[in-house]
């Protein structure tokens, strides 16, 4: 497979993925198992997954990785579902371990499986895939930093992966959802050539470097001063709450839905979606 070029400014990401695929191709990397938890979440990352085109989610489950898990894909269900799971981290085999989800601490909030009469809870399936996993990487803003699940009043006690995890390190994809390129883009890197090169956040840099107020294509009437005033007017949506200024990701060059648009480019505020703060703290998402 080859990625499609349709811009190689909006695509500075493709050295890194193409890259990853040609030894994913060469055969040079043995394609690691990997287990794709979803925990407390709306499966916007699920969703997000399936319009991955650079590389698409077809590539990513026949040539990247061995996936033995995924529940909102996978034919088997119930305790043969988590059959697999079990089979997977007794297995002495790579493993690549996929969060998606908040982990609710409160007792039965979450529950992933049932198994021989045990409720497993999500934060006991995070902990024991963890400790078979050689890397563990969070996906989507729930997963790196509680999110929507952990908004006030936060009810189920949610906190983020690394919180569950404590003593792990944990690569933080967040976004909501997160781009799949961002997503893809960091597994490939991982199966390429190991751990990438995160910032203090533990985000990979090759996404998370930029903010979307550097890239935004309304920049130059912010830097003028020139604000819209209501959703539809074309300049710079700052006055209305634009949380691009302190958003880091790549939204503006990668786009979404096969690269097509973003919020930005179809009217509406950036809400800092990826943020560490979001969603109490980026509130309110509009102002006027
Ligand atoms: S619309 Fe938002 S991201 Fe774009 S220039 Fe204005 S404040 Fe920055």
């Amino acid at each position: 497979m080859k990625c499609i070029i349709r811009d190689s400014k909006e695509h500075m990401h493709l050295p890194i993925i193409n890259s990853a695929i040609e030894i994913i191709n060469d055969g040079r990397q043995k394609k690691p198992n990997c287990i794709w938890l979803e925990t407390s979440e709306c499966f916007g990352t699920f969703i997000s997954m399936m319009n991955g085109e650079d590389p698409s989610i077809i590539y990513f489950l026949q040539n990247m990785v061995n996936l033995t898990y995924y529940s909102s894909i996978m034919t088997a269900q119930g305790e043969e579902a988590y059959e697999q799971i079990l089979k997977t981290i007794s297995s002495e085999e790579e493993l690549i371990f996929i969060v998606s989800g908040a982990i609710p601490l409160k007792e039965k909030c979450a529950i992933v499986a049932k198994y021989k009469g045990e409720e497993i809870s999500a934060l006991k399936a995070v902990k024991t895939i963890a400790l078979k996993a050689k890397y563990i990487v969070a996906v989507g803003t729930c997963a790196c930093y509680g999110g929507p699940t952990a908004a006030r009043p936060n009810v189920s006690q949610a906190v983020d992966v690394s919180e569950a995890l404590q003593d792990k390190k944990v690569i933080r994809v967040p976004g909501c959802p997160a781009n799949p390129i961002w997503v893809l883009g960091t597994i490939g890197y991982i199966i390429s050539f190991g751990r990438p090169v995160l910032d203090s956040q533990q985000r990979p840099v090759a996404f998370y470097a930029s903010t979307i107020h550097d890239n935004c294509p309304r920049r130059q009437y912010f830097d003028n001063e020139i604000f819209a005033t209501k959703f539809g007017d074309k300049e710079c949506m700052f006055k209305l709450g634009c949380r691009g200024p302190i958003t880091k990701t790549k939204c503006p060059l990668n786009r979404w839905n096969q690269s097509d648009n973003w919020p930005i480019g179809d009217n509406t505020t950036c809400i800092g979606c990826a943020s560490k703060e979001f969603p109490d703290g980026m509130e309110p998402f509009v102002r006027y």
